[in-house]
């Protein structure tokens, strides 16, 4: 069976092409590094991972080019500087937000159970690259400056005489409705209202670099460049797959593809443009002010990386997900089922009934609905099919560990009354033995009892 994905752009499912089998490369829109990522910003890292796992397992690891930037140059990373460090210059406060947020999210992501991507750019490292991509486009009429500002012209690319996508074709819209729906407050420089920023002038303070375009004024870059310029430098002009969050179809996918198609003379940017739905907290919006705005951090104090990993891809990636706590405590004990029958197995191949519908626009729920198939026959075919997906990163017994440390349950003291209990038993002192495994019971260590002996563990 062939790998078909669904493509923003087409709006259809198409069998996946690579342009070089050899070379099969995907770009992932990356965090805003000012604060903690929020269990919805790991839903792209999660899917996209699973993603990648799988070209990777089709094209061979070696061909496979997976780059998720990281954007470290904002408004928002400028005004948590100042907040968090106001002795501090704000450039330097500025790396310190940055470097510690790109830590976490590095710690998190790790956490997740996703592979560090092929290259992790940022976008500081990148404004030769933006420059240049600037300096073309307003040579080539689509874009012009305007009091110190350089601004792309979505009209002059939609009347250029050139085999160029059409502004509004990934979002689907009409640039002349976008006219006609623009705001009336439009920044007087101009020209026409859906003309959207490549470079402006820094305020004092803030960082900057040499302007393109003539510019005398130091500037930075506007948000969409960034990754125009990013996937340019590490792809190519013309790449396999771009990816990220619903909301970034428009208007960020939509420049992105504006600028470099217009910039290169190209007709696509990417083959296969997709992306994730939105996350919900107990059917609720997440946000800040309604007070159910979770960090992947805080959630992994109290569940196991795989745990949230799980949670997520019971739920095909398009479609929204509502993130509650009954489900991952379902996806809890489903995986404490499968590290106790798989874990210490050794892999065999993923089983196909795992594969196929992976090959299938990522179908992870009918993946997993496989793999629950699997857990009474072919354990080894169960084993394999759970590190694809990246699960099993541990061994059953850290697992079980890590469950008996996060509940504070002394394993020597719980060995202690199962011997009493046994010796109980043993003189047929059934009241004794009961009472036991009562208090077990409410320290949450749950027993079975068998011919080998008596085991345990931490109840979910
Ligand atoms: P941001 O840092 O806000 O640019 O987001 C980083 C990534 O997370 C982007 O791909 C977003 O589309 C994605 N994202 C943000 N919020 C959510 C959400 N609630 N559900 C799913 N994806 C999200
Ligand atoms: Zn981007």
């Amino acid at each position: 069976m062939e790998l078909r994905l669904y493509d923003t752009l087409s709006r259809e499912k198409r069998a996946f092409v690579p342009l070089d089998a050899k070379n099969v490369r995907m770009y992932v829109c990356g965090p805003t590094v000012y604060d903690f990522a929020h269990i919805g910003n790991a839903r792209p890292v999660i899917v996209f991972d699973v993603l990648f796992r799988l070209l990777r397992h089709l094209y061979g690891e070696a061909h496979v080019k997976y780059v998720r930037n990281i954007t470290d140059v904002d408004d928002k990373i400028n005004d948590r500087a100042a907040r968090d460090f106001p002795g501090l210059p704000l450039n330097e406060a500025i790396r310190k937000v940055t470097e510690e947020t790109g830590r976490q999210f590095h710690a998190d992501v790790d956490a997740l159970g996703a592979l560090r991507p092929s290259v992790e750019p940022r976008a500081t490292e990148h404004i030769a690259e933006m420059r240049e991509i600037i300096e073309r486009l307003v040579k080539g009429g689509f874009a012009y400056v305007a009091e110190d500002h350089v601004l792309f012209s979505p009209q002059a690319m939609n009347a250029a005489n050139a085999s160029l996508p059409r502004y509004g074709a990934l979002s689907n819209r009409s640039l002349d409705e976008m006219v006609a729906g623009a705001r009336v407050d439009v920044a007087p420089y101009k020209k026409g209202n859906t003309d959207f920023v490549l470079w402006k002038p820094s305020k004092p303070g803030e960082p900057s670099w040499p302007s393109p375009a003539g510019i005398e004024a130091e500037g930075r870059p506007g948000w969409h460049i960034e990754c125009s310029a990013m996937a340019w430098k590490h792809l190519g002009e013309h790449f396999d797959i771009h990816g990220g969050g619903i909301d970034l179809v428009f208007p960020h996918h939509e420049n992105e593809v504006a600028q470099t198609c217009c910039a290169f003379h190209r007709e696509r940017m990417a083959n296969y443009w997709m992306h994730n739905g939105f996350l919900q907290v107990e059917s609720e919006k997440m946000s800040k002010s309604l007070g159910n705005f979770i960090t992947i951090h805080e959630l992994l104090k109290d569940w196991p990386g795989e745990v949230l990993r799980l949670n997520m891809l019971k739920t095909h990636y398009r479609s929204p997900i509502d993130w509650t706590m009954k489900s991952l405590e379902e996806s809890a004990k489903t995986l404490d089922d499968w590290y106790r029958v798989a874990a210490d197995v050794e892999p065999g191949k993923p089983a196909a009934s795992v594969v196929e519908p992976l090959l299938d626009d990522l179908n992870t729920p009918l993946a997993i609905a496989a793999l629950h198939g699997l857990r009474g026959g072919d354990v080894s075919a169960l084993a394999g099919s759970l590190r694809l997906l990246g699960f099993l990163s541990e061994s059953a017994a850290q697992w079980e560990g890590r469950k008996q440390q996060a509940s504070g349950v002394d394993a020597k003291e719980v060995e202690r009354l199962i011997a009493e209990r046994t010796a109980a038993r043993s003189r047929k002192d059934f009241g004794e033995s009961d009472r036991i495994r009562d208090l077990l019971a409410a320290m949450g260590v749950a027993i079975k009892d068998s011919k080998e002996g008596t085991t345990w563990e931490i109840a979910r």
